[in-house]
C-alpha cells in the first residue's frame, strides 16, 4: 500500500527518457502548509485559480524538508511572465539573465519563474546561446516541469511542492540526496559547470550551509574547471561572494572554498595571504566569519564593507610592509597599500563605491584608534565609522593579536561619563613619556639687515 503511494512514473513525454518522476504524497513528507509563507501560498493559489500550474521549488522546499527556515520562497509555473504579471497587480517583470516576475507583499518578494528548458535543438537557437567554453549566454526558452527540473543545478534544489494534494514532485532523485545529505549535480557535472561555472561556488555554498558532502562525480571536476570562474563578470561574482559569506554560514564555507581551491577566483589576495601564512590571517578571517554568522543569526545588520575589510586586511598589512621597506613613510604606505589592494580586488569582483569607502575607513581607523591623546579620543568617538573600526579592533584581538589592551580601553571609554573619559586620556598621557618639544630656534637674521 505504502509502496503504491510513491508512484514512480517513467515519463513518456519527456525528451530525456531516464527521468524518473516520483510523486511523494502528503503523508510521506514533512512539509506542512503552515511553514510556508502566506504570500507564497497566495501566489500559488491564484495561479492555480487562473488555470496554471504552480509549485514551490528550490531552496524553499529543500530547507523545509531539512527542518530549516527558508530565507525566501520561489514559485515555478507554466504561466509566462506576462501572464503572471497580468494576475498580480503588485508584480513586475525583472529581466536579468532571464525574465522572472517579482510579486511583492510588503517587504516580502515572491519570485515567480516560468518553467524553462535546456534547449539543445536549433529551433531555439535564437533564444539561447553558448560561448566557446560551453557557457550559457542566453537561457530564455520555456518548457514544462520536467525540463525545468533537469535544467536546475542540484538534485536537492529541484523538488516541487504543489497545493494539489500537497505532494512533492521529484524528477532527479533529490529526496534521496537530501536523506543521504549530499549535493549532486543534475546531469553531467563537467558540462553543467562549463555551462555556468558559478555552479561550482554554489555547490560549495550549499555543502557548507547544509553540512552536506559534495557527491564524488560532482566534486571531481571542480579542481580542473575552477579557472572558468575567470570568465564570470565581476558584478555577478560580487553577488556570489555576498551569498558565500553573508548567508549565515561563512565559517563553514571558507574551508570548502580552500579545499576546492576556489578562493583564488573570488578573493585572490586573501587566498595568497592564507597560503603564505600571513600573521593572524587565518584566525582573523575565521573570526570575522564567526562574528558575521552570529550577527546574522541574531538578526543584526552586517555590511559587505566589514567582510571585505577583514578578508583583505592581511593583504593590506603585507603590502604596507613592502612599501615601507621600499622607503615609504608609514602613513603614506598605509594609504597606498589600501589603494593597491582595493584596485587588485576590483579586477576580480566589483565592489560598490560605498563599500570600498567603508573598508578604507575601517582600515584607516586601525591606525588612528591607538592614538588617543589630547582631543583625539573625543574626535575619534564622533567618527561615523567609529563603531565598525572599534569592532574590527576587538576582532583582531579575538584573533590573537596583542594590541596592548586597545579594545578594552575603548570599551571602557564608551561606558564611562565624560569626566572619567578625560581622566582616561590624562592617564594615557601621564603614562607615556611626554614628547619633548624642541626649543624653537630663532631664525638667524639675514646678514646686512638691522
Ligand atoms: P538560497 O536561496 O537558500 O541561497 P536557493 O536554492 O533558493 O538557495 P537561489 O539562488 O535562490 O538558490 O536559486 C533558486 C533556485 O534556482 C535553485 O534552487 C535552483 O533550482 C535554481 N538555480 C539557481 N541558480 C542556478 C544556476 N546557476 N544553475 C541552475 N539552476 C539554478
Ligand atoms: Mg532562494
Amino acid at each position: 500500500m505504502l509502496k503504491r503511494l510513491i508512484r514512480p512514473i517513467i515519463s513518456t513525454f519527456s525528451k530525456a527518457p531516464s527521468i524518473n518522476h516520483q510523486i511523494i504524497p502528503r503523508e510521506k513528507h514533512s512539509i506542512s502548509r503552515r511553514d510556508i509563507s502566506r504570500s507564497a501560498l497566495k501566489v500559488m493559489q491564484r495561479l492555480g485559480d487562473g488555470g496554471y500550474e504552480a509549485y514551490l521549488v528550490g531552496g524553499g522546499v529543500r530547507d523545509l524538508l531539512l527542518g530549516d527556515h527558508p530565507k525566501d520562497f520561489d514559485v515555478a509555473t507554466n504561466a509566462t511572465p506576462e501572464q503572471v504579471k497580468h494576475l498580480f497587480r503588485n508584480s513586475r517583470i525583472i529581466g536579468r539573465r532571464f525574465k522572472i516576475v517579482h510579486v511583492r507583499f510588503g517587504r516580502e518578494i515572491i519570485e515567480v519563474t516560468t518553467f524553462r528548458d535546456n534547449h539543445k535543438d536549433n529551433a531555439s537557437a535564437q533564444h539561447s546561446a553558448k560561448s566557446e567554453d560551453g557557457m550559457l549566454l542566453r537561457d530564455n526558452v520555456y518548457g514544462d516541469i520536467r525540463s525545468d527540473a533537469i535544467r536546475r543545478d542540484f538534485t536537492v534544489n529541484a523538488l516541487y511542492y504543489t497545493l494539489d494534494h500537497f505532494s512533492i514532485h521529484d524528477f532527479t532523485g533529490g529526496l534521496q540526496d537530501i536523506n543521504r545529505r549530499r549535493i549532486r549535480v543534475i546531469g553531467n557535472p563537467e558540462t553543467r559547470y562549463q555551462e555556468d561555472p558559478v555552479r561550482m561556488l554554489r555547490a560549495v555554498r550549499f555543502a557548507g550551509k547544509l553540512g552536506f558532502d559534495i557527491e564524488k562525480n560532482s566534486a571531481e571536476p571542480i579542481h580542473k574547471l575552477g579557472s572558468l570562474l575567470r570568465n564570470i563578470p565581476e558584478a555577478r561574482l560580487f553577488e556570489e561572494v555576498l551569498k558565500l559569506f553573508m548567508g549565515g554560514y561563512g565559517r563553514a564555507v571558507l574551508p570548502l572554498l580552500q579545499e576546492y581551491d576556489l578562493l583564488q577566483y573570488i578573493l585572490p589576495l586573501t587566498d595568497q595571504a592564507l597560503k603564505e601564512d600571513e600573521p593572524f590571517a587565518e584566525a582573523l578571517i575565521q573570526q570575522a566569519l564567526t562574528n558575521t554568522d552570529k550577527r546574522i543569526k541574531n538578526n543584526q545588520r552586517v555590511t559587505p564593507a566589514y567582510i571585505y575589510a577583514a578578508m583583505l586586511w592581511p593583504s593590506v598589512c603585507a603590502e604596507q610592509r613592502k612599501l615601507e621597506a621600499e622607503g615609504m613613510k608609514p602613513v603614506q604606505a598605509h594609504q597606498q597599500a589600501a589603494h593597491n589592494v582595493v584596485s587588485a580586488q576590483l579586477r576580480t569582483t566589483s565592489i560598490p563605491k560605498r563599500f570600498t569607502q567603508g573598508m578604507k575607513e575601517i582600515w584607516d581607523l586601525q591606525h588612528r584608534l591607538p592614538r588617543r591623546q589630547g582631543k583625539r579620543a573625543e574626535r575619534l568617538f564622533e567618527h561615523p565609522r567609529f563603531r565598525a573600526g572599534y569592532d574590527f579592533v576587538l576582532m583582531r584581538e579575538q584573533a590573537g593579536e596583542d594590541l596592548q589592551g586597545l579594545g578594552q580601553w575603548w570599551t571602557r571609554y564608551q561606558e564611562v561619563d565624560p569626566a572619567e573619559r578625560e581622566n582616561m586620556v590624562a592617564k594615557l598621557e601621564s603614562g607615556q613619556p611626554r614628547k619633548r618639544r624642541r626649543p624653537r630656534r630663532r631664525k638667524p637674521k639675514p646678514q646686512g639687515q638691522d
